[in-house]
């Protein structure tokens, strides 16, 4: 596997992403920046546990000093893993940002609603980072793209990666190069093709910026593992990728051993797969594997064949030697649907919280994947907040949106139809519309 040539662009003084360095593991904070002693708490596990990179919320210059205080903190305990400052919506705290922290993440489309201003704010913003030396990510998710793209390109991996190309030619006419530039889904053949895509735009431009790769909004628990690690493997793979973020709907240390896994495994060095013995019947692939733990397995089975399920390079793959035929059939559908081959229950979208969220997430997300897990196919999003999480779940069917306070929105698509249903009645009301919808039994 030769790795894609990307430029290098430094992260503050001790980090470099692209240009052919080791593949930088990150994580984010889901701590309230606000609570400053609780984000420096976090931020000091995450660092020891191995997070090279840590991304905390930033939702509007309030939360300015909390994070300058964070920053200052961590570097008096000679914690120097540089920060960075995730920003949605408003170019005033990504501009006061960028002065505080080693690198600002962004959505540049959603700076404004109006596309022209959108740019002017973006132009501003870049010239402070320019100054501060301060790295960016341009990071688009499929589902919030904005209407000037959608418009001529639909809602498309191939319209994930044109808007991200204006912006980076603004970057480029403008001679800024510390950019990072992702394009989640979590949808993983959107994401990879996305991505793909995105390659072949920026080669045809002559500079080819560092890739930070994820599947947002995986879930959790092994569906969370296998989705992430299909998506990211298949591009990694094939040398796309010089950052990755496992986002799961778990504790943020959760993510890190699945994300150096996936770094040690991709960026260059020795690596062996648990797979002892494959023969291939057809399109059908037979796998025995000897792992030391089922964590590994997981991870081992899930890069091995995700690419070729997702390219459809084989139709199916089946394990032997996993201890019962009960756990090898249980892994085989898993890893199907995280490829897209075969769905044998609902394919569920979940954030993975972070400062912004207002209600018990991880908690809220296991009820609702208890109460729904027959309704095999429905697409169905379980979000922390009522600011980004309707914008995020492109393609979800039903949204269950945390509001605050309590309180729940129910979405239909992109529309919500129900509002501040408190949290013990919402799975409730949720069943209640589907089955008014559907006729499904619930
Ligand atoms: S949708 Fe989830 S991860 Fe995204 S900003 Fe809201 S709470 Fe945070």
């Amino acid at each position: 596997m030769k790795r894609l040539q990307t430029i290098p662009v430094p992260v503050g003084s001790t980090l470099t992403i692209g240009g052919g360095h080791p593949i930088v593991v990150q994580t984010m904070c889901n701590t309230h920046t606000s609570d400053v002693q609780a984000s420096v708490a976090q931020c000091r596990r995450l660092a020891a546990a191995g997070a090279q990179l840590i991304r905390l919320t930033v939702p509007g210059p309030a939360d300015i000093e909390p994070l300058r205080a964070i920053r200052d903190a961590l570097r008096a305990e000679g914690i120097d893993v540089p920060l960075v400052a995730d920003i949605h919506f408003s170019s005033q705290t990504a501009m006061l940002a960028a002065e505080v922290v080693e690198k600002v993440r962004i959505n540049p489309g959603n700076f404004h609603p109006d596309h022209e201003e959108a740019r002017r704010q973006f132009r501003s913003f870049l010239e402070i980072c320019k100054r501060n030396g301060t790295a960016v990510r341009i990071g688009l998710n499929h589902g919030s793209l904005g209407k000037y793209i959608t418009e001529r390109y639909g809602n498309t991996p191939q319209a994930m990666a044109e808007a991200a190309m204006e912006w980076l030619r603004m970057c480029l006419d403008a001679d800024f190069t510390r950019v990072v530039v992702s394009l989640k889904a979590s949808n993983t053949v959107v994401m990879v093709e996305a991505y793909r895509a995105l390659v072949r735009l920026m080669q045809e431009a002559g500079t080819v910026f560092p890739l930070h790769v994820g599947v947002t909004e995986a879930g959790n628990g092994d569906s969370g593992r296998i989705k992430s690690c299909v998506g990211i493997s298949s591009l990694l793979s094939e040398g796309i990728g010089d950052t990755v973020r496992v986002s799961l709907t778990e504790d943020p240390e959760a993510e890190l051993p699945v994300a150096r896994y996936l770094s040690e495994r991709y960026s260059g060095g020795p690596f062996a797969s648990s797979m002892t013995r494959v023969r291939l019947q057809q399109r059908e692939a037979v796998a025995c594997y000897e792992a030391p733990s089922r964590e590994r397995l997981l991870l081992d089975l899930s890069c091995d064949w995700g690419r070729r399920l997702l390219d459809r390079e084989i139709d199916s793959v089946s394990f032997e030697g996993l201890g019962s035929p009960e756990e090898a059939a249980y892994l085989q559908d898993e890893l199907l649907q995280a490829a897209r081959r075969r769905f044998y229950k609902p394919d569920y979208i979940a954030c993975p919280g972070c400062g912004r969220t207002m209600s018990n997430l991880q908690e809220a997300f296991e009820t609702v994947k208890a109460r729904t897990a027959h309704l095999k196919g429905m697409v169905i999003a379980v979000m922390g907040c009522i600011v980004n999480g309707p914008g995020e779940m492109a393609d979800a069917d039903w949204g269950y949106v945390g509001e605050g306070g309590g309180k729940v929105s129910i979405y239909r698509g992109k529309e919500p139809v129900l509002r501040h249903v408190p949290e013990a009645e919402a799975v409730d009301r949720l069943l209640e519309l589907i089955e008014a919808e559907k006729g499904f039994r619930v």
